[in-house]
């Protein structure tokens, strides 16, 4: 009798794919000693067996039936008959969350026997016609697809008197629901009880396969064979009297995190009372009796300890009793699910590995970065105040004044306004402005445009390419799709999805959440998962970085001219040289911009890499200048040792200014050769700072430890190596097109962004061997960082990182997780 059934005492609570998520929940409870109705679990399996066939399995009805024996004797009640009848809940259950299956049919049981004798159980009739009334409402529902089933049938119940005669009161509103749903749908609910359960099983096997539970597992992308379980299970009844009801509960508040008991509940009610919405529930710990509330902390405390994870619990009270009808994982919010994850910790609930588990990069990223609420935005889309969208060049979302012209941008920024300076396309000229803005946004220009390139190098949210917009600088208005708006107005952008608003936005960090962040942090630098090195441009950004947790810090000095504003002044001198001088007016520059970067740093690591005038992201800026085509030897590493000398000679003055004695290396790209990175090693011989070189390519890669044998470091630029191995430019793997909609057509077996190549991983091994040999090899990451990648380059040995300062607190989330797993 067990092929297909297993009673909550019997099943094997971790036989989650077997029971389904609701039926491991209460088997898991049951086991525990806590007071769970009796019930029993029809597996996947059987479910599996009907979607083959479209007919119930030979021996499931039997076996089904056979089980309501064993749970009559367990309850001591009768299914079908007196003196107390025995009801039963059948609630679907997948191994994965699934909304959109089918609804829980409860109160199933009932024919005229059975409600006589439950009116005599109970002492009250109306509470039968209710009961009754539910079941047939729900079943004509949920196994016939009624629309509105019930309608009206309310009134007729609520005539009902305690004492009234219950047979009587049976017929009577039996006839009533079978009346209206032969109206409907020409169906009839079966009167005898076991051919209401037979039904009721198909009906949420046959659920399986509707077209919301379809479209919600291809979205989720949950496969379709997995069939869900059927939980069938004796009623408690939170309707029977005042102190009885229902509620749900979370063991802690899933909004902040907080501790305590957070949930509601609604007294004289059945379960799906509470979230129909009809009446309005109480906050729990105000509405149950002391005794009860104080079960329901131990019950609650004790379930928290035993799964290690904070939960979502579902209760029913019958008459002062308590009774536990479900539980699991609680869906929470960014700020609570790292909270959380601290806490437990702290409580020793769990192991720090699993506590990680329960945060993803990407909430850490929502927690760390001041923001709107997600549903303030969906209003305000819905409120047509979206006025554009652009192409979103730097993540952040502000809100601020409108200012059309940089000179005015820093006034106002000095009066201390937040500042949206919007441009048809930025210029070196804007700089001061730019600096000033909390947002920038342009009418024109790409990914890789001035005012992309510097609001990156700056980290402040922007906006390119929002076609849309006509800026008028004379009239001072902003015009879009006919709508004018003004300087001074108020408007929100959001650098992520390239969105511009009208109007302003509460842009919040969520404090309480910032001190947990640094201790979930802690548990996971604990690991001793690696070191982090942050991208910085602008002395201001050294401290962030370091509170993060940057342990040093990178930055280039191509993107330091840039927000210096001193581009131009290279270009000028690159373009001035003959080919003989020793450039020092690039000495003298670098010497400049980075003695404060380098004093800021104190005495922590900095990487810089060196000029390059190839990099993909330079050659929007530098191809409206002659330089490389008057100079081509400057498109390779080491075309031009005197600018590479420049260089160093310039960052070694900055450290002798910043006064400081800063560990300073400059590395250069695009070294594939041992013999360059010999060339390298004489230039820099005798000088105060280190030299390495940038790994951009497959060549590179594969001479590694040849080239690490001249370098003191090795930094790996993933994102340009995976690029140069796929054969595409490497922007594309900072954007979400192309490469989104190509890996959505199946193009594209591994996606560069998130995924480490094979190919590229082969490579690795050989930087890998350079790294064992003594060479301080790094991995530099760029944009988001990716959870896969990096457990990639964890597994590969890899445990020095460098990324953009935002990133650094996901990253170090990311290695903890990879170093625990
Ligand atoms: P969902 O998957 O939507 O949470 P459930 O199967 O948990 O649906 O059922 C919905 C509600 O039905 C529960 O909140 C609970 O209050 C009620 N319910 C389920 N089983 C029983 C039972 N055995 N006794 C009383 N109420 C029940
Ligand atoms: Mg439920």
């Amino acid at each position: 009798m067990t092929a297909f059934t297993l009673a909550f005492d019997e099943a094997d609570p971790a036989d989650v794919d077997r029971l389904g998520g609701k039926g491991s929940g209460l088997a898991r409870m049951t086991r525990q000693g806590l007071r769970v109705p009796a019930g029993y679990v029809i597996g996947t399996d059987a479910c599996r067996a009907y979607l083959g066939t479209r007919t119930l399995p030979d021996g499931l009805a039997d076996e089904v039936l056979a089980r309501l024996a064993a749970l009559e004797a367990r309850t001591g009640k009768t299914f079908g008959g007196g003196p107390v009848p025995l009801l039963l809940s059948v609630r679907s259950g997948a191994p994965v969350s699934m909304p959109g299956m089918m609804d829980t049919i409860l109160n199933l049981g009932l024919d005229r026997t059975a409600a006589v004798a439950l009116a005599e159980a109970t002492g009250d009739s109306r509470f039968v016609a209710d009961v009754v009334a539910r079941f047939h409402a729900m079943y004509a529902e949920t196994v016939l697809g009624a629309l509105d089933p019930g309608a009206g049938i309310g009134d007729l119940v609520a005539d009902v008197g305690p004492r009234d005669d219950a047979g009587a009161v049976y017929d009577r509103v039996w006839a009533a629901c079978e009346a209206a749903l032969a109206d409907d749908t020409g169906d009839s609910v079966p009167a005898d009880p076991r051919a209401q359960l037979v039904g009721a099983v198909e009906a949420v096997f046959r659920s399986w396969n509707t077209r919301r539970a379809r479209t919600y597992r291809d979205f989720h992308k949950i496969p379709h064979d997995l069939g869900t379980a059927v939980v069938v299970q004796a009623m408690v009844f939170g309707n029977l009297s005042d102190d009885s009801g229902s509620g749900v509960v979370f063991t802690r508040n899933p909004v902040t995190g907080e501790p305590g008991l957070f949930g509601e509940y609604l007294a004289h009610s059945q379960g799906e009372d509470v979230v129909a919405g009809t009446r309005t529930p109480d906050p729990v710990t105000e509405a149950l009796a002391p005794d009860l509330l104080a079960e329901l902390r131990a019950t609650c405390s004790e379930l928290e300890r035993a799964q290690g994870d904070v939960l979502d619990i579902e209760f029913t009270v019958e008459r002062s009793t308590l009774y536990l009808l479900q539980v699991r994982s609680a869906k929470r919010t960014p700020e609570a699910a790292v909270r959380i994850a601290a806490d437990i910790v702290a409580e020793g609930l769990t192991t720090p590995a699993t506590a990680l588990r329960g945060v993803s990069v990407e909430q850490v990223r929502q927690v760390q970065r001041p923001g709107f609420a997600d549903t303030d935005v969906e209003r305000a889309r819905s409120a047509g105040r979206l006025l554009t969208t652009g192409i979103g060049a730097c993540p952040g979302q502000v809100s601020g004044v409108l200012v059309l012209d940089p000179d005015r941008a820093g006034e106002r920024a000095a009066g201390g306004e937040d500042v949206v300076l919007a441009r048809t396309v930025t210029s070196p000229a804007d700089l001061h402005g730019m600096i000033a803005a909390q947002g920038i946004v342009t009418a024109t220009g790409g990914s890789t445009s001035h005012a992309a390139v510097v609001a990156r190098a700056l980290g402040t949210a922007c906006v390119v390419g929002a076609g849309a917009l006509r800026v008028d600088e004379a009239a001072r208005t902003l015009e879009v799709d006919g709508r004018r708006l003004h300087e001074g107005d108020d408007v929100s952008l959001d650098g992520s999805t390239g969105e511009l608003f009208a109007g302003r936005f509460a842009v919040s960090t969520p404090a309480a959440a910032t001190g947990a962040l640094g201790d979930l942090l802690g548990i996971a630098a604990a690991a001793g998962a690696g070191e982090v090195l942050a991208r910085v441009t602008l002395p201001a950004d050294v401290d962030a970085a370091r509170e993060a947790g940057a342990a040093g810090l990178v930055t280039a000095i191509d993107d330091v001219l840039v927000a210096t504003g001193h581009l131009d002044g290279l270009v000028a001198h690159l373009l001035a040289d003959g080919g003989v001088e020793a450039l020092d007016g690039v000495a003298d520059l670098v010497a400049q911009e980075f003695a404060p970067v380098l004093a800021a740093a104190g005495d922590v690591e900095v990487g810089v890499r060196a000029i390059d005038l190839v990099a993909d992201e330079a050659r929007e800026l530098l191809q409206q200048t002659a330089v490389t085509t008057r100079h081509p030897e400057l498109t390779v590493p080491l075309g031009r040792p005197a600018l590479v000398e420049a260089q160093l000679r310039g960052l070694e003055r900055a450290v002798e200014k910043a006064g400081g004695a800063p560990r300073v290396h400059l590395a250069v790209r695009h070294v594939s050769d041992a013999a360059e990175a010999t060339a390298l090693r004489e230039l820099g011989r005798g000088a105060a700072v280190g030299v390495g070189a940038y790994v951009t390519g497959p060549r590179a890669a594969f001479a590694a430890e040849a080239i690490a044998a001249a370098a003191d470091v090795l930094w790996v630029e993933v994102r340009t190596l995976q690029a140069a191995v796929f054969g595409i430019p490497a922007r594309h793997l900072l954007t979400a097109e192309p490469l989104d909609g190509y890996v959505r057509r199946g193009l594209l077996s591994c996606d560069p962004r998130t995924t480490l190549d094979p190919a590229v991983a082969d490579l690795l091994v050989r930087v890998a061997a350079a790294q064992e040999a003594g060479c301080r090899v790094g991995m530099r990451l760029s944009g988001q960082v990716s959870e896969e990648m990096v457990a990639q380059l964890h597994g590969l040995g890899f445990r020095r990182f460098a990324v953009d300062a935002a990133e650094v607190r996901p990253l170090l989330l990311a290695l903890g997780k990879a170093a625990l797993q």
